[in-house]
């Protein structure tokens, strides 16, 4: 298409550049970083969470036995004992998969962008749920698709209200079934099951996002998609949420057919992850080391999750709702309808609080009433004040 593009100071960007926003997420957390704040803000593991001491140990022993490998150029489909680890957790929780299936990402937002630069075009049809996370909204505008929000409630997606006519020639629907990322919530397993059976039925792909998944704290794991409908997903899986985000280590998991696709679009972005950090995640992954450190995050989150709820149960006015999450990183609140969060957000911040404003999570028509709290990040004590300040900035609101 030959549309004029206007100049954008010196340059004449490209059309895709002129549409890019900075996320409105991260320059909030630039924000949220002030010492003296409580900060709900970040979707950012506890750093008392993060097993340095171990990171420290296995790095040094990886240089010390595997300098040359670790500091070549390495394979685009990424180091073959991770890819191999990978596959065989999958298929020993009953997922079959091949290591020629999994591509090792940086982080699972290049994931994202690999996927969306595969399939979309200007004008596709992107099916995702309302609200949803950001940073798929942002990977995916860069390639100028459509956006459909589609139904959802609080247990996320509604597949009866989903038309096969709605979903086939859509060219992907994105979702996260696992404690979404703004939400907290969980797809039921009978809604899995009817989201895989349509995807199969009209040809439709899935792109699972699953960063939180490992982060049960109630209820135990439920089956992904990906196990119900393999040829019909691409799931997404990352080691930020679970070790480490600084390391930017994430993976898919793709049909072999759309791999080959994936692997070239790799190789064209950075040609491949970085060696040290994907033999870190390989060696803790192994170990034996990821399993008790899970139980550590799960016991840390699973408390810190329960003070937040108990301490908005004390604080929010009547007419205040709020999910109640089983595992992952956040809460959701909706205030009364008159209410927006961005005029909270001034307030909060004034009183040392912060948290997202949840109309950011919207691909289309947003809902200013809305807002997100990561209980992650903040001491219980921190969460207990924190939320007492909210709580009385909402309650003077509607007095
Ligand atoms: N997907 C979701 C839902 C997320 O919340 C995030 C991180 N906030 C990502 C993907 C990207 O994570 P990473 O690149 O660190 O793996």
């Amino acid at each position: 298409m030959d549309r004029h593009i206007p100049p954008v100071g010196r340059w004449k960007l490209a059309r895709r550049a002129q549409q890019m926003t900075h996320s409105a997420l991260r320059e909030l957390l630039k924000v949220t970083e002030r010492a003296d704040m409580i900060s709900f803000a970040g979707g950012l593991p506890s750093p008392d969470a993060l097993p340095l001491a171990r990171i420290v140990e296995v790095t040094q022993r990886i240089l010390s036995t595997d300098a040359i490998g670790t500091l070549q150029y390495g394979p685009s489909e990424g180091y073959t004992p991770l890819r191999e680890a990978i596959a065989e957790r999958f298929t020993r929780n009953g997922s079959p998969v091949r290591a020629s299936q999994v591509l090792i990402t940086t982080g699972s937002q290049q994931a994202l962008d690999l996927v969306a630069r595969v399939l979309i075009d200007q004008g596709s049809r992107v099916l995702v749920e309302t609200p949803t996370y950001l940073g798929a909204v942002q990977a995916f505008s860069q390639y100028e698709p459509n956006f459909e929000q589609l139904a959802s409630d609080a247990d996320g997606l509604i597949p009866e209200l989903l038309s096969p006519a709605q979903l086939r020639g859509a060219c992907l629907l994105y979702t996260q079934p696992n404690f979404q990322n703004p939400t907290g919530r969980r797809l039921p397993l009978e809604r899995r099951r009817q989201l895989a059976r349509l995807s199969l039925e009209t040809g439709l792909l899935v792109v699972e996002d699953d960063p939180y998944g490992e982060l049960v704290y109630e209820g135990g794991p439920l089956p992904s998609i990906h196990s119900m409908a393999p040829d019909a997903v691409v799931y997404l899986g990352s080691f930020s949420k679970i070790l480490a985000p600084g390391l930017r280590v994430g993976y898919l998991i793709a049909p072999e057919d759309l791999m080959v696709k994936l692997v070239q679009a790799k190789q064209a972005s950075d040609l491949h992850t970085a060696g040290l950090t994907q033999r870190i995640a390989h060696q803790v992954f192994t170990e034996g080391f990821l399993e008790p450190h899970l139980h550590a995050l799960q016991a840390r989150y699973r408390e810190q999750c329960a003070v937040m709820l108990e301490s908005l149960g004390m604080h929010m006015p009547p007419g205040v709702t709020w999910s109640r999450p089983e595992g992952g990183m956040f809460l959701w609140v909706t205030l009364p309808s008159q209410l927006s969060a961005f005029d909270l957000f001034e307030a909060a911040m004034q009183a040392g609080v912060a948290f997202v404003p949840g109309a950011a999570f919207y691909a289309a028509e947003p809902q200013h009433n809305t807002l997100r709290l990561s209980f992650t990040t903040a001491t219980t004590a921190q969460i207990r004040c924190g939320v007492e300040t909210l709580g009385r900035i909402v309650a003077a609101r509607l007095s």
